[in-house]
């Protein structure tokens, strides 16, 4: 007889886990399968987690050269690649561990192997000597992410042409990084090997870097980077990726149709990621996809079929973790009977460079499009008090309120601890708050976050420090 579960999760990632330790805390007889040997997802294994170390152990190296700047002395600094590789490691491995440990504590029986449906209600898990065990499941929620796109006929090496995952794990600076495409991970991770010594040039094919984000804040990040020393080619497009004894040949074409070749050691290709449904055997079943090959699912995470849900990276919305750790909580709320739900107009949006950038809500255009009349409120890390001591104020907060009810709509912000200062105002709009609630409310000081106090008293003209 097969092992029988109430509920069965593919994949082990954010998404997933998360899953599969709520419908454990909620009574339910709970397996989670994941094939990489590892849980955690790519956030954890490839992605959020190493890609924030570098970033932080990339920024520490940039400090310490530039503190005599400030009046600190230190003697000759120098990179030792290889440790701060292993330093990243150990984070990643720290912490995938630690959800192996919550998964055993929250009785959640971890399967190692790849899923794969055998009928509606079996799953067949093959490990990675081909051996086939099957269960049984009442639910079954995929979970199985995403994997990064590449451009047509360019194929990843991971050591000259490189997706996230190789720019993660180089065994040397390289002298010249070509990044195709200026979104989250082509500025995170040109922003990492910038630091350690790199040149840098961003190979964008729109006219503006991170589509979708606010316009301003997109324009003075541009401005930023540029500042820091990262190189941008906006509006070109790459016709071909060669490989050469020392690396590789981008070929592009602007808008107008002029060439511009790029010699360099590494290409980072960060152009977007895929769902990642091969191998479930999908058709199968009957599971039905969207237009955009994504896992198709209604508001409750269900699939066409019954007793099947999917999460996560691998159905529509933002490929975030703690998007796909939401839907994970809410779905393992619908399979019990409870109401999960999740309010895709407060999910942040953050840019883990320096500075930071972050999102929630409407932006501007997107307001402008809807018709909708809004009041800006805006503030300079320039002016806060806080910023200045630390000599760290570069940025500034906007908020965005309904021009009648003073509801925010969105705030949007560049600068120190974004993606930190960026919660508080994801509370006030869960609370339906006015930017008089948040302006109203007494801020620490000397703080960063009374930069948004600020902006919300600037909405309605009453900034007092500007
Ligand atoms: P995943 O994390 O992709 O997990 C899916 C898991 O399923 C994988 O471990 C996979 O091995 C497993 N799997 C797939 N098929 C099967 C199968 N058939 N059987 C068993 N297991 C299977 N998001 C943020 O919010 N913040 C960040 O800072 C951030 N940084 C990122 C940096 C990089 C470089 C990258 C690449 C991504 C980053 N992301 C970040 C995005 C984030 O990693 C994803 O949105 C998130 O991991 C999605 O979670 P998920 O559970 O849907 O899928
Ligand atoms: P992205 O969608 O963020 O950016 C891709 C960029 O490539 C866009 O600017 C797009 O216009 C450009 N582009 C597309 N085709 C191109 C072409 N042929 N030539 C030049 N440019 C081209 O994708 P990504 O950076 O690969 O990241 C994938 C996803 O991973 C993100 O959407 C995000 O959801 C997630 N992620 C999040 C974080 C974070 O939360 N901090 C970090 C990394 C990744």
């Amino acid at each position: 007889m097969s092992d029988k579960f109430q509920a069965v999760v593919i994949g082990g990632g954010p998404g997933g886990y998360v899953c599969a330790i709520r419908l454990a805390q909620l009574g339910l007889k709970t397996a989670c399968i994941e094939s990489r040997g590892s849980l955690g997802g790519t956030c954890l294994n490839i992605g959020c987690i190493p890609s924030k170390s570098l970033l932080n152990l990339s920024e520490e190296f940039h400090k310490v050269k530039n503190l005599s700047n400030k009046g600190i002395e230190v003697g000759e600094v120098k990179l030792n690649l290889s440790k701060m590789m292993k330093s990243k490691q150990k984070a990643v491995t720290v912490l995938t561990k630690g959800v192996e440990f919550l998964l055993k504590k929250n009785k959640v029986t971890y399967l190692k192997g790849t899923g794969s449906f055998k009928s509606k209600n079996e799953v067949s898990i093959k490990n990675d000597k081909n051996e086939e065990t099957i269960i049984q499941a009442e639910k079954i929620v995929i979970a199985t992410g995403s994997v990064p796109v590449s451009l047509p006929n360019i194929k990843f090496d991971e050591k000259i042409i490189v997706s996230s995952t190789g720019a993660l794990d180089l065994d040397k600076v390289p002298k010249k990084m070509v990044v195709v495409g200026g979104g989250y991970i082509g500025l995170e991770m040109g922003s990492v090997w910038s630091r350690l010594g790199a040149e840098v040039h961003v190979v964008e094919f729109l006219d503006h870097i991170t589509p979708g984000m606010d316009k301003e804040i997109s324009n003075e990040f541009m401005k930023i980077l540029k500042k820091q020393g990262i190189n941008f080619h906006l509006q070109h497009k790459v016709e071909k990726v060669e490989k050469i004894k020392s690396g590789a040949i981008v070929s592009t074409s602007d808008k107008v149709g002029n060439k511009k070749d790029f010699e360099c050691d590494v290409v980072l290709i960060s152009v977007g990621r895929k769902p990642n449904t091969s191998g479930l055997n999908l058709e199968k079943i009957g599971i039905e996809l969207d237009e955009k090959n994504r896992v198709k699912t209604n508001k409750d995470f269900k699939t066409n079929l019954e007793n099947i849900y999917a999460i996560g990276d691998v159905i529509s919305g933002p490929m975030l973790a703690h998007k796909a750790e939401d839907e994970g909580i809410a779905v393992a709320e619908n399979i019990a009977g409870q109401s999960g739900h999740v309010n895709y107009d407060t999910i942040p949006g953050v840019v883990y460079t320096t500075p930071e950038v972050a999102s929630i809500g409407k932006t501007e255009e997107q307001l402008k499009e809807k018709n909708v009349k809004y009041k800006i409120g805006k503030f300079s890390f320039m002016a806060n008090s806080r910023a200045k001591a630390i000599d760290d104020a570069e940025g500034f907060v906007k908020i965005l309120a309904d021009e009648k009810t003073d509801k925010v709509l969105g705030a949007h912000l560049i600068g120190p601890h974004a993606g930190e200062l960026i919660a508080e105002i994801g509370v006030a709009m869960e609370f339906g708050a006015s930017s008089e609630d948040i302006a109203r409310t007494c801020h620490a000081h000397p703080t960063f976050s009374e930069a948004v106090k600020e902006a919300a008293l600037s909405v309605d003209k009453r900034a007092i420090h500007s």
